[in-house]
């Protein structure tokens, strides 16, 4: 297949400052390494993480050589394999013209990703969205006509009947939630589980537990439009943030709800900084929590005491690997029937709108945007 030589990509150069659109070398088929692909972007969605990425929140945490292609959400289409086997990671074949998702890069050879199989761990990782794009091969972000997929990162096939910005918002968000729930272990029929956010995560998470079968699934969250859609997923009530502005008063309803008692099994999606001393509140004593959504931010109190007096599991969670990129695509294949996932993708931004698309979702107007690299020429 053959392609241009440049492609045009949401660059940045200075965190907080206007994302630059900048043309870049694509790799030639012949400069693609073995086991490298080089895939068509034909939808990105914007995840909170590239806010955060934007604005500088996460760059004390894990720091990143700008400049950058924004976006680590995406989907594409494999348009040149480098030399090697034409099959994606679970053995599926793989040709031109295919749809793909893709991780990072996980090393496979070092004690986190070999003793420890916690490969988002790996020292030696490298993620698109924080890798610099003056070297080769150029194309390491998201927001981009194209992306080159590096010899080390996952892959698999999109199945059929899974809409473009669906699988996207798979790539992140929902394969995130699926790793959430593998680090929770089985939740029972019997267990009540409290989900803080009502984002995409905490929407995902709320389809997931809905198809589980739990007894209780609350969320606490905002605005009122999120909210109706995890009530429409299987949230048996909602706890809004709006109207009961306090911890105090969203503690007592969650109580309410939940006989007295509290949950079994709590997820931090929300991200807000407050969130995790609620959760903890949240918890019944013998209760797991996870805590996804924490990405930076100031300091805040917790009760540390809690943990032990509720003898309390507390799991960190970040990103996910390959295994569960598939569970992801299955997940939505399987239930694309029962929950409109489409309902949750929101504006579509042309790449050259990019700043307009992460100023929207910083201001909490968007669920998931979608950024299109090629326009409405995208499929
Ligand atoms: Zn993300
Ligand atoms: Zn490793």
């Amino acid at each position: 297949m053959s392609y241009p030589k440049t492609s045009r990509a949401a660059v940045v150069a200075t965190y907080g400052e206007p994302i630059e659109i900048r043309e870049l070398p694509v790799p030639a088929e012949h400069e693609l390494e073995p086991g490298a692909l080089l895939v068509r972007v034909d939808v990105a969605s914007i995840c909170g993480s590239d806010v955060h990425q934007w604005d500088g929140l996460v760059q004390a945490l894990v720091p990143a050589s700008l400049p950058i292609i924004l976006g680590h959400e995406m989907m594409g289409t494999v348009v040149a394999f480098g030399p090697g086997p034409r099959e994606d990671s679970i053995g599926q074949p793989l040709a031109e013209g295919d749809r793909l998702l893709w991780t990072h890069v996980y090393c496979g050879q070092c004690y986190e990703c070999r003793v420890k199989h916690m490969p988002t761990m790996c020292r030696r990782k490298k993620q698109y969205m924080r890798t610099n794009c003056e070297r080769f091969p150029y194309l390491v972000g998201g927001f981009a006509q194209y992306c080159y997929v590096f010899p080390p990162s996952g892959r698999v096939r999109i199945p059929d009947g899974v809409p473009d910005g669906v699988a996207s918002a798979a790539s992140c968000a929902l394969r995130t939630i699926i790793h959430a729930f593998d680090r929770v272990g089985r939740i029972e029929p019997h267990e009540r589980v409290v989900i803080q956010g009502a984002g995409p995560l905490g929407l995902f998470a709320v389809a997931m537990a809905a198809d589980a079968g739990v007894r209780d699934l609350v969320v606490v969250g905002g605005p009122a439009p999120r909210l109706a859609l995890a009530q429409r997923w299987g949230a048996r009530a909602v706890v809004s943030v709006d109207e009961l502005p306090t911890a105090e008063g969203r503690l007592a309803r969650v109580r309410e709800l939940t006989d007295g008692t509290g949950a079994d099994v709590v997820f931090e999606l929300s991200g807000a900084p407050y969130a995790f001393a609620e959760g903890l509140d949240f918890l019944r004593p013998g209760g797991r929590y996870a805590v996804v959504g924490q990405l930076g931010g100031p300091l805040t109190p917790v009760q540390a005491a809690l943990i032990v007096r509720k003898q309390a599991t507390i799991l960190g969670v970040q990103s996910a690997d390959i295994g569960q990129f598939w569970k992801a695509l299955e997940f939505v294949r399987r239930t694309g029937d029962r929950f409109d996932f489409e309902a949750m993708l929101t504006t579509r931004y042309p790449l050259a709108r990019i700043n307009e698309a992460i100023q929207s979702m910083r201001a909490f107007r968007e669920i998931k945007p979608l950024v299109l690299p090629w326009g409405e020429e995208a499929r």
